[in-house]
């Protein structure tokens, strides 16, 4: 029998989470890639830059976790230096978020002590389904670099991002994870942004609530019955839960290497970061920013959905929204109880 049951998890009072996008080159040109290297930058943070700004986010009255990534992070050869720093400096939390590759010998510059997760991103259960979304031969490399990370005792968990290319194979998931040692299973909802953004087909591949909901927390209690912990995004909010932005209530900052902070995810592809680095400090922009768009009320609920990606919004007769589109940041949790 399955015990799981799914928990929106709220945005935590007092809890940070920093994004921090070390560069922005990568080895794969994936089909739904979200850098977008005209707002971005191609620049790769310098080690000095690193630290200056790992201590600049650091807060000792708040918890801080700090997520690493790129482009592809573990192509920066101070990536494991970055990771020392963050412990040293007290972040509550080190995660790197992975293609697969590995560069720089990886699992043998860091300690599983060292960092709390190691995160793979693979779209499908097989190559077949991967690869033409990844590039060629990627699942394999992908897969056998996770199971070396499992072996040399790290945590692995594992992003699967879900279109309406690869859903109807996520159910094959589950079984794999547990066979590969997977602890947290991290199914996240295809974006439009970046290259999804500027292409017509990829647009496409957004999926209705009917698509979602039919199959994700069916193949999130699958995963959980293993024993993994799920997390997926609400996507669609239920009649009597209550519409909240995470940039009006939580501290998330999506750091690049051209300085741009966001709190915001959905506006990365615009010149309308909230605040910046400049001289080694953090400084608030002035002028339209993703701050105006955060204190606006529509019975849509999320404004940037509506204005970036209205595709999964539908209408009644009278005009009215069907139902309203969560925070892009709110999740739900699943364990076995
Ligand atoms: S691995 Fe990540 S950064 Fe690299 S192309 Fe794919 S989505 Fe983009
Ligand atoms: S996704 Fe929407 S609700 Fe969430 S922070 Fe951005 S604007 Fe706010």
């Amino acid at each position: 029998m399955d015990n799981s049951t799914a928990r929106t998890v709220g945005f935590k009072p007092g809890e940070r989470n920093v994004f921090f996008h070390i560069l922005t080159a990568c080895n794969l040109s994936c089909k739904h890639c979200y850098i977008n290297p005209e707002q971005h930058g191609t620049t790769t943070v310098s080690k000095g830059t690193l630290e200056k700004w790992l201590k600049l986010f650091v807060d000792p009255e708040k918890e801080t976790n700090i997520i690493f990534l790129g482009g592809e992070p573990t192509m920066h050869p101070d990536l494991p230096f970055g990771i020392r720093a963050a412990k040293k400096l007290g972040y509550r939390s080190v995660t790197v978020d992975t293609n697969g590759f590995l560069f720089h010998d990886f699992l043998d510059k860091v300690t599983p002590e060292e960092l709390d997760f190691l995160s793979f991103s693979l779209d499908g259960p097989t190559a077949e389904v991967n690869d033409p979304i990844r590039g060629e031969g990627v699942f394999g490399i992908c897969t056998e670099n996770l199971k070396k990370a499992v072996a040399s005792g790290f945590n692995v968990s594992l992003i699967f991002t879900v279109s309406r290319r690869n859903i109807k194979y996520l159910h094959m998931m589950p079984p794999l994870l547990a066979e590969w040692g997977v602890k947290r299973f991290f199914i996240q909802v295809i974006g439009i942004r970046g290259k999804t953004a500027q292409d017509k087909e990829e647009a496409s591949w957004q999926l209705t609530p009917e698509e979602w909901l039919e199959i994700v927390p069916g193949a999130a209690a699958a995963a959980s019955s293993f024993g993994i912990e799920v997390i997926f995004p609400k996507v669609f909010l239920e009649k009597d839960e209550v519409f909240e932005c995470a940039g009006r209530v939580a501290e998330n900052f999506f750091i690049f290497p051209n300085g741009r902070v966001y709190s915001c995810p959905l506006c990365e592809d615009y010149p309308v970061n909230m605040n910046r680095i400049e001289n080694g400090c953090l400084v608030k922009n002035i002028g339209l920013t993703e701050e105006n768009f955060f204190s606006l009320d529509i019975p849509e609920g999320c404004v940037l959905n509506k204005l970036l990606q209205p595709d999964n919004l539908q209408y009644n007769s009278n005009g009215r929204p069907l139902y309203r589109i969560s925070c892009c940041l709110l999740k739900q949790e699943m364990k076995k109880s």
